[in-house]
This record gives C-alpha cells, sequence and structure tokens, in this order.
C-alpha cells in the first residue's frame, strides 16, 4: 500500500480506502462487511469512511462492532463520518452548531469510539452560515471528538469562505473535501478545485471511483442480480445509469476493457489506477459488496506503474472528457 498525506495535513493515509456507503447495513451483512475490512486492512488500508446517513445509522454500528471485533490499534486506525442527514427531526439534518454536535456524539457512539479523525460535512447546507458550522467544528476538534474536519460537495466558492472564516475569526480551517471522482466525473477534481491545493492546502477523499460499479464493466450486457443497479431501494441510482447518455458512456467501458485486457489488467484495477494518478488525491474510496472485490481492487496500486504517457493518452482519448484549462487571455 502506499501512504499520502492528506493535502498539506500531517496525516497519512492509505492511497486505496473502504467506505460503507449502499453496502453496510442496506446490502451486506456483519459477517460480509467484516470480510471486506479484513480484506482491506490485510492491503495496508488505514482509512475507513461511513456516515450518519448511511442505512440511518446502521452502517455505523456495524462498522463500530467490526473495529471492535478485530481489535485493531487504534492509532493504525482513520476513521471518518459525515454529519447532515441524521433523522426526519427539524433540527436532525443539516449544518446548524445543534446538528453537528449532537449528530457526531449519535456517530461517536454507534461506532463505539472516543473520537474521530475526520468528520466531513456531508453537503453544504444553504440554511446555516458558514460561520456557525466553522465554529461549530472547531468546537469539535478543541474537544479531542474529531481531529480534522472537512467538506463534502462543497463549490471552491463555499471552502475558500470557510477558510476565510477560520483566517479572520481564528477558527480551525477544513482540511480536506470529499467529492465525486472518476473517469465519467472530472470538473470539480480536475477543474473547479484547481487553484486549492496550492492556495489552502486541500486534500481529497473521493468517492465512486468505479461510478457505483458502471466502470467495472458488469452492465455492459444489462444489470446482473444483486449488483448495485438492481437493489430495490436504489432504483434512483439506476436512473441516473439509463438513456442515451449512458448508452454512449458503455460504448466507452466497453473500449476502455479492451485497455485493461491489454494491460494484463482487471477494468476495476485500471479505473482505479487512474483516480490515483492524479497527485491531488490523497485517497481513493472503494466500495464492495465481497470481500473478493476488495482483493482484486486493492491490487489497483500496483497498476498506477502500467499507467505510462501512452496509456493515458489513448484513455483519454476513449473519455473525451478532459475539463479545458482556463484560457490565457494574455495571449490573445
Ligand atoms: P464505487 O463507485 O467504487 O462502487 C462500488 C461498488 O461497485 C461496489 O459496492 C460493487 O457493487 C461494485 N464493485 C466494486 N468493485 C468491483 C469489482 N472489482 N468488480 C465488479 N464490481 C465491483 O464506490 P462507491 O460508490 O461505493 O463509493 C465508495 C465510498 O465513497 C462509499 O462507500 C462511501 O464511503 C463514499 N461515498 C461518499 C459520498 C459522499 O457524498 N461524500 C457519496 C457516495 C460514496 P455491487 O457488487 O453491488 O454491484
Amino acid at each position: 500500500m502506499e501512504y499520502r498525506f492528506l493535502g498539506k495535513s500531517g496525516l497519512k493515509i492509505s492511497a486505496l480506502s473502504l467506505g460503507s456507503w449502499v453496502t453496510f447495513g442496506d446490502q451486506i451483512g456483519e459477517d460480509v462487511a467484516a470480510a471486506c475490512m479484513k480484506a482491506a486492512w490485510e492491503s495496508g488500508v488505514n482509512f475507513f469512511d461511513t456516515a450518519e446517513g448511511y442505512a440511518r445509522g446502521k452502517a455505523e454500528s456495524m462498522m463500530g462492532n467490526i473495529l471492535k471485533k478485530f481489535g485493531w490499534k487504534r492509532s493504525d486506525l482513520v476513521i471518518s463520518t459525515k454529519i447532515f442527514w441524521g433523522g426526519n427531526g427539524p433540527n436532525d439534518s443539516g449544518l446548524s452548531r445543534k446538528h453537528i454536535l449532537e449528530g457526531l456524539t449519535g456517530s461517536l457512539n454507534r461506532l463505539q469510539l472516543e473520537y474521530v479523525d475526520l468528520v466531513f460535512c456531508h453537503r453544504p447546507d444553504k440554511d446555516t452560515p458558514i460561520e456557525e458550522t466553522v465554529r461549530a467544528m472547531t468546537f469539535l476538534i478543541d474537544r479531542g471528538r474529531a481531529l480534522y474536519w472537512g467538506t463534502s460537495e462543497w463549490s471552491a466558492e463555499q471552502i475558500r469562505m470557510a477558510h476565510a472564516i477560520a483566517r479572520s475569526e481564528k477558527l480551525i480551517p477544513p482540511t480536506m473535501e470529499q467529492p465525486q471522482y472518476n473517469m465519467f466525473h472530472r470538473e470539480r477534481v480536475e477543474d473547479e478545485y484547481r487553484r486549492l491545493y496550492d492556495e489552502i492546502g486541500l486534500g481529497t477523499t473521493v468517492w465512486s471511483p468505479l461510478a457505483s460499479g458502471f466502470l467495472s464493466g458488469k452492465y455492459l450486457r444489462g444489470v446482473p442480480a444483486g449488483s448495485r443497479l438492481s437493489l430495490k431501494n436504489y432504483q434512483w441510482l439506476k436512473e441516473r445509469f439509463e438513456g442515451p447518455e449512458a448508452e454512449e458512456k458503455l460504448g466507452k467501458v466497453r473500449k476502455l476493457g479492451r485497455v485493461a485486457s491489454e494491460l494484463g489488467v482487471t477494468l476495476p484495477q485500471m479505473a482505479l489506477a487512474w483516480c490515483l494518478k492524479n497527485p491531488h488525491v490523497s485517497t481513493v474510496i472503494t466500495g464492495a459488496s465481497r470481500a473478493e472485490q476488495v482483493v482484486e481492487n486493492m491490487k489497483a496500486v500496483e497498476v498506477v506503474k502500467k499507467l505510462s504517457t501512452g496509456v493515458m493518452a489513448k484513455i483519454e482519448k476513449i473519455l473525451g472528457n478532459k475539463p479545458q484549462p482556463e484560457p490565457d487571455f494574455r495571449s490573445w
């Protein structure tokens, strides 16, 4: 395993990590989840991601039980959770000081931990002033209940604003962002955030690197039984992978599969390695419904070196979606 710094922080995080969305508590039981975490751990993964909203808290409870069962040394682990969707009451969601404090208390109880290493604001909250959120996060860190805080799917402008408030009010700024990033979803990481990596040393823990499994090639011949897009509760997700645009993407997946075969690797391994190739990615959070997938996916670390300039150019040609750099108007 390779370990990368989380942005400009001093924290080292495994370049590949494991998350619990869809799977823990909704799709798989504790035994399979434990087997997935064990396979990840044995490959050198130190970072496990969850959220208060995943399977309505069940994902955190499951992860907590598994961590306790294995008894891994706390200092060898990096655990994150995300706060935003905590329930149906008027104060059970969003980023108010009240929900952030109560939400994290609930998460820590379910995880059976004294602190999480990372806590994320799972989405921006248009109804809460950013200053209130920055203060609440600073409070949690000062009390030792989280070590670093970050955002998920915030715009570059919102992240900059949080930094400006933290600077002027002597509060703790966000360290990292959790955006979606994969071969089909590139704008934020490669374009919108591009100045933030140097300006504020932003780290990224990127999600859905296989676009919910679409980039594994498993959907080339329909939706296999038991796969994510076959799950009853996730039909809204399936709908995102239908229509002419999805058909076009499937054509690209087919071509990408050929490139992976030429390299002697699997398509999931190549798609994960492609994410790892980006130096602004601190960790790629993988997902798995079976331990075998984890074993296969973790080998992606070895595949990065196979992605030569020539291979990357071939992939780029198939994708045809590289975000364009800002024009240099001075040279006009
Ligand atoms: P992926 O896009 O990698 O999808 C993972 C799914 O793809 C698996 O559950 C499995 O589904 C399938 N899969 C994985 N490996 C293989 C393989 N080798 N061969 C075939 N199929 C495979 O990641 P996720 O969407 O799961 O996201 C990863 C993590 O990111 C989440 O667990 C969560 O922690 C985080 N996340 C954060 C979000 C945020 O808003 N901050 C949003 C979403 C995720 P199956 O077998 O069922 O088909």
